[in-house]
């Protein structure tokens, strides 16, 4: 395997497609690697070409989630997923642009079993081992979408700036068909650059989770308040971040046999959301962002 350093935009850019994958943090893609459920001749660095750090609302595709979750730029809710993502170890390595694009932790996926999302014809999931799984969108593949971070962005509307367009963070999803599997809408020689995170009056994200520490969601609830009006999204409840239109959309669950006590759950973390985000803000950090 080939490890490349671009040293500019372009020229990552170049080396992308054709097999090759782009590298960040390694923390998702090298594991992958390892386990041969990605292959890849060429893998291009693109430490040196994405920006990373804060400036006000942008936020470079290269930041770690560390240094998101202790930057008082950073709306609450954010903060609040990056925190309470993976272990202090990895979020020193794995960046906000790597967390987008995970993979699912299905296990039927991961341990390579040939299932519909693989481009076989069945989801063992649904009738097999799928506690962790979803009760949205479940239509075809039942897997849950691993990501807090991108439940937190939904939330808060942000949008990204690739190196081919401009698109809400909601657009980089798309639920997989039988004709395109595929759960993002990113093409294999573009890169996510940048991020813009409006700031929101009062936001929060709530976590439920097998273990405190280094533990996907079970269910992740993330709420933002901007102009009075509450936008919500949920980690851990379908194949991609889902948007929430309301408290009430939850009636609108599609719950495997084994998934029913996770709409049970995102009631009662939607309640909390909604109650905590009513109140003035919770801590000087926020109170310099949201005022
Ligand atoms: C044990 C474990 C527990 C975890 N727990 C959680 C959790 O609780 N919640 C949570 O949200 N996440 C969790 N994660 C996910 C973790 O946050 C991600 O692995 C990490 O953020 C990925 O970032 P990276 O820079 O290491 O990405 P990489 O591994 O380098 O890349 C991941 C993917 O993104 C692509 N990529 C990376 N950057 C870009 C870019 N700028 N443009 C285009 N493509 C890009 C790569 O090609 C690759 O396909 C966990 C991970 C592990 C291993
Ligand atoms: S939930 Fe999706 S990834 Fe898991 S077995 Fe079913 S089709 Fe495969």
């Amino acid at each position: 395997m080939e490890l490349l350093q671009p040293s500019s935009t372009e020229e990552a850019i170049g080396a992308l497609g054709n097999g090759s994958r782009a590298l960040a943090g390694g923390t998702e893609l090298v594991p992958l690697l390892r386990d041969g459920l990605v292959k890849a001749e060429t893998l291009v660095h693109i430490s040196h070409v994405v920006p990373r750090g804060i400036e006000g609302n942008r936020v470079g595709a290269g930041t770690t989630l560390a240094e998101l979750e202790v930057d008082p730029q950073i709306p609450q809710v954010l903060r609040e997923a990056c925190s309470q993502a993976a272990s202090p170890q990895l979020r020193s390595m794995g960046t906000i642009g790597g967390n987008l694009l995970q993979a699912t932790r299905c296990w039927y996926w991961r341990l390579g079993f040939d299932c519909w999302l693989h481009g076989g014809e069945t989801c063992f999931a649904k009738d097999g081992a799928h506690r962790e799984h979803a009760v949205f969108g479940n239509g075809q593949c039942a897997s849950a979408h691993p990501s807090d971070i991108a439940a937190a962005l939904v939330a808060l509307g942000a949008t990204l700036r690739t190196t081919q367009r401009r698109l809400a963070v909601a657009d980089l999803y798309r639920l997989p068909t039988t004709e395109n599997r595929d759960v993002t809408t990113l093409a294999p020689d573009e890169l996510i650059l940048e991020l813009d995170v409006p700031t929101p009056e009062a936001s929060t994200y709530l976590k439920a989770m097998d273990r405190r520490k280094w533990s996907f969601p079970i269910v992740g609830v993330a709420a933002a308040r901007f102009d009075g009006e509450v936008r919500l999204a949920l980690a851990g409840v379908a194949p991609i971040p889902w948007k929430l239109d309301s408290p009430a959309a939850l009636e609108d669950a599609t719950p495997l046999a084994g998934t029913a006590y996770k709409v049970e759950i995102a009631g009662a973390l939607v309640r909390r959301a909604l109650a905590e985000i009513a109140l003035t803000p919770k801590s000087p950090a926020r109170a310099k962002r949201e005022p």
